[in-house]
């Protein structure tokens, strides 16, 4: 079994999002009185109050407080689980000799959700033809929510857990799935043989000369960002205009989020299913910082924004492609290749004779001095890798990132996103 996680966006009727934020509001109270309570023991009589303490006096306080009935056990000790949690890295880091701020008071309109941490009290419907609805509580309240989009896994997929969010106004239920490793597998349709290499100026270029452009939301939606910034700058902190205005920051941070993150599952998605050997190379964090100038004959087209943030999402980018080539290439049976970067050197190495030739990084085009190959610089990079992935015994493990926050027994999973059109096939 493997594990999966599919997020849904929620859209849940006015009365439900209203309830959604009373709960929000209790397990938020609930964490602070843990809080407040392992505080005061903690002055009154040096001693600390653990997880099994405060998770015995749920019963008590559920009697006191009938409205914390229907948030479910579970989740409720899963809300003092997570106090615990910020207690033990707490000291954690306090025993590494750091200096980490201690657990701190949430205020409800901060608190980002509740979660579900075993399949009991909530329910995934995927019975219509499209979308799938969350069903959380039980009895005559629970409340069954409209969710868009449904997993790709079929019935045969076991929902572990749920996390109820709430982003920037919106609502997200996140769903871990345990699946077959059938249910997990993708097609493929070409049996390629590719390298491949991850830049600023084009976003990818394969050894074939094949590109990939940068998408164009880098441009366009940068541009608005700063312009929001700019006038929120010019108002008064803290004034009503702008917190407006922070909040259509946060919503656009939000929309390149999205922007990028389809761009990179179509993008990956695409080179897994055609290929059976990818290669690339390890990610390295120097290059995030490398300059999108480019030359004077051939100026790079992202100048303006280079700064900061542009780095920012390119480089987070480059991060999540080769999180996703790794779960991907596993699914569709692709080998996917990854060269340690210091010991080939792929930029500087020449892939027809493979001597070094040193470039710096304005130079665009590889020209071998000692045997004449002529390339562009990422293309001939490409090519190497892609030597390397065929040279027996190179390269480092291409393995997939495990889920935070996960128990321990589990083996490997990944996020995924649901398909938004019905799967007939
Ligand atoms: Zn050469």
């Amino acid at each position: 079994m493997e594990r999966r996680k599919v997020t849904f966006k929620l859209y849940p009727s006015a009365t439900q999002a209203e309830r959604l934020t009373g709960w929000i509001r209790l397990h938020c109270e609930l964490y602070n009185a843990a809080l407040e309570e392992r505080i005061d023991a903690y002055r009154k009589t040096d001693k600390s109050i653990s997880y099994y303490e405060q998770q015995n006096v749920l019963p008590a306080i559920k009697a006191d407080r009938p409205e914390f009935v229907e948030l479910g056990s579970h989740a409720l000790q899963q809300t003092l689980r997570r106090l615990d949690l910020a207690f033990q890295a707490f000291f954690r880091r306090v025993k590494a000799g750091q200096t980490p701020g201690f657990p701190r008071f949430k205020a409800s309109k901060r608190f980002s959700g509740f979660c579900y941490p075993d399949p009991a009290g909530w329910k995934l419907m995927q019975s219509g033809t499209r979308g799938a609805t969350i069903r959380i509580g039980s009895g005559k309240g629970a409340m069954s929510i409209r969710a868009r989009g449904r997993h790709r896994f079929g019935d045969g997929a076991k929902p572990n857990d749920l996390t109820i969010m709430r982003k920037n106004g919106d609502w997200f239920a996140s769903v871990t799935l345990r699946v077959s490793a059938a249910a997990c597998a993708r097609m493929r349709n070409g049996e390629d043989h590719r390298g491949v290499d991850f830049g600023i100026n084009d976003w990818a270029t394969f050894d074939n000369g094949e590109t990939i452009a940068n998408p164009r939301f880098i441009r366009s939606k940068l541009s608005w960002m700063a312009d929001l910034q700019r006038q929120q700058a010019r108002k008064k902190r803290g004034s009503i205009r702008y917190k407006r205005l922070g909040r259509h920051v946060a919503k656009l941070h939000e929309r390149i989020g999205n922007l990028r993150r389809e761009f990179l599952h179509t993008a990956t998605s695409r080179m897994v299913a055609s290929c059976a050997v990818l290669a690339t190379e390890e990610l390295r964090t120097q290059n995030m910082s490398r300059s999108a100038g480019g030359t004077q004959d051939k100026p790079g087209r992202v100048v303006r924004q280079k700064a900061g943030l542009n780095r920012e999402i390119l480089s987070a980018g480059l991060g999540m492609a080769h999180n996703m080539l790794a779960y991907k290439a596993v699914e569709a049976g692709t080998r996917l290749h990854v060269s340690n970067t210091r010991q080939l050197k792929p930029s500087q190495r020449c892939a027809a004779c493979w001597e070094i030739v040193p470039k710096t990084l304005a130079q665009r085009v590889h020209e071998c001095p000692h045997c004449g190959h002529t390339a562009p610089r990422d293309q001939n990079a490409a090519a190497v890798v892609l030597i390397d992935a065929h040279t027996p015994g190179t390269g480092v493990a291409a393995r997939p990132k495990p889920l935070s926050r996960q128990r321990a027994k589990s083996k490997s999973g990944t996020r995924e996103t649901p398909d938004t059109v019905s799967q007939d096939a």
